[in-house]
């Protein structure tokens, strides 16, 4: 294992009522003594009560997307300085889902980072490969571009390598193929970054549950997961807390 504490956030997607804060609870119940960051990502309209909820624990409370900007006239969006004064401490941006249903681009993910970072949260910056640009053998080049135009120049991000094949689907790639991709990216983020990039936390991200999880979070600059499925029951989520 890396110096580098393992993070692991559950993406909620558009799932979960307000009384889904049993879940929450439960997670804070079992997490007390986790030896990873954890971060439980809600819809935004369960933020503020889930934040209230998790207090200073060992569970954070995190958001799904933010806009660039701090505020205006953006019907329907939500600034990340909102996020932090309601008790968010991160943000995921450029899930593959966004960048599908709302055409986000690499320029506009990389604006929302620069928001997150400037209001305090830490964005989660996902990248991945659709299907056909792996059979194309196009897959780390699709992502070593996305994090080119997505990341901010600030190395204080966390990245979620999410292949868009694998979320949601039950299929994951082969430990190899993940072990490269994680060392593709560590190298881009040296090169970028200098020795502060090997101080950024690389998530990996699709169809992680808690019997593989131990096996993903043993290769080398795998430094924990991004949770969509498996991360709605505290029991699941518990299960691959406690493999990180
Ligand atoms: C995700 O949506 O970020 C994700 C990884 O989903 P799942 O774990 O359900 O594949």
């Amino acid at each position: 294992m890396s110096a580098r504490r393992p993070l692991v956030a559950g993406n909620w997607k558009m799932n979960g009522m307000p009384d889904a804060i049993g879940e929450l609870r439960a997670t804070m119940a079992g997490a007390g003594d986790a030896r990873c960051d954890v971060l439980v990502c809600p819809p935004f309209p369960l933020v503020a009560d889930f934040a209230r909820e998790a207090g200073e624990g060992a569970v954070g409370i995190g958001a799904q997307d933010c806009h660039p900007e701090e505020k205006g006239a953006h019907t329907g969006d939500v600034s990340a300085s909102l996020l932090a004064a309601i008790g968010a401490r991160a943000v995921i941006l450029g899930h593959s889902e966004r960048r599908a249903d709302h055409g986000e681009d690499d320029a506009l993910v990389r604006a929302k980072a620069e928001a997150a970072l400037g209001a305090g949260l830490l964005p989660i910056v996902c990248v991945g490969e659709t299907e056909a640009q792996r059979d194309a053998g196009e897959a780390e080049a699709t992502v070593l571009g996305q994090l080119d135009g997505s990341l901010p120049d600030d190395a204080g991000v966390v990245v979620a390598y999410e292949p868009v094949w694998a979320i949601g689907t039950g299929r994951v790639p082969g430990t190899d193929d993940i072990a490269a991709m994680h060392a593709a990216i560590r190298k881009a983020l040296v090169a970028r970054h200098g020795e502060a990039g090997q101080g950024i936390r690389i998530l990996y991200g699709g169809s992680v549950k808690p019997g593989n999880a131990a096996e993903i979070f043993a290769i080398d600059d795998v430094d924990g997961g991004l949770i969509g499925g498996a991360s709605l029951k505290a029991d699941d989520f518990l299960g691959i807390v406690a493999a990180a």
